[in-house]
């Protein structure tokens, strides 16, 4: 399989070309397509699998043919540090140079006043730590009703870190129409009954 059989929106083509990337990884060919068809996916995979292509790809994918909503973010992604949150948001940014979808980095640290901007202006992507997250939620300046897809990305270091509670709040806050992508290292018990609360009949991809 190549990248150019998967049914990618060609200006994501274009921009793996670009980076040469030619042959998906095995987690990246096994669920990009359940991914297109609108499928919730069960990710279970490490890093250095190519993980973060294999949502980032499907997900932008959909946003590009779908339609824009003003000032609505149309996807979250929930990262646990703020490191691996700048990770996606540098290769979101990298898969997307030939597309108008935008961002907001929502990571702690950091004052609220740019992120806030950012949010007021309109984006179509929240890339996001949990507690942070949480925290313009709070203070009444995010509106998640928009959210079409949402990534919880490396969810057993959500549980080590004692995050489960704010996903588990955030599930919540995201319309129950919204396609899941769910990825974690390990599938201990406490990440097995959060999957099965809160994805539908998800395609299974592990490496
Ligand atoms: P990840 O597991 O998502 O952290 O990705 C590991 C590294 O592999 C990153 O530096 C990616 O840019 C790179 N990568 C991801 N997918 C591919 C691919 N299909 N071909 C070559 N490199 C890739």
């Amino acid at each position: 399989t190549q990248f150019s059989d998967l049914n990618l929106d060609p200006r994501v083509l274009q921009a793996l070309t670009d980076a040469g990337y030619v042959t998906p990884t095995p987690i990246q060919a096994d669920a990009i397509p359940p991914a297109l068809e609108g499928r919730d996916i069960l990710g279970i995979a490490q890093t250095g699998t190519g993980k973060t292509a294999a949502f980032v790809l499907p997900m932008i994918t959909r946003l590009a043919q779908g339609r824009a909503r003003a000032r609505m973010p149309r996807s979250l992604v929930l990262c646990p540090t703020r490191e691996l949150a700048a990770q996606v948001a540098e290769n979101f940014d990298k898969y997307t140079k030939h597309l108008k979808l935008t961002k907001a980095l929502l990571i702690g640290g950091v004052s609220f006043k740019d992120q806030d901007a950012l949010i007021d202006r309109g984006v179509d992507v929240l890339i996001a730590t949990p507690g942070r997250l949480l925290d313009h939620f709070e203070r009444g300046k995010l509106l998640l009703t928009g959210v079409q897809i949402m990534v919880v990305d490396e969810a057993d270091r959500m549980l080590d870190m004692g995050f489960i509670p704010d996903i588990e709040r955030i599930f919540g806050l995201v319309p129950p129409s919204r396609q899941t992508f769910f990825f974690s290292a390990t599938m201990a018990k406490e990440i097995e009954r959060i999957t099965k609360t809160f994805l539908k009949d998800p395609a299974r991809v592990e490496v």
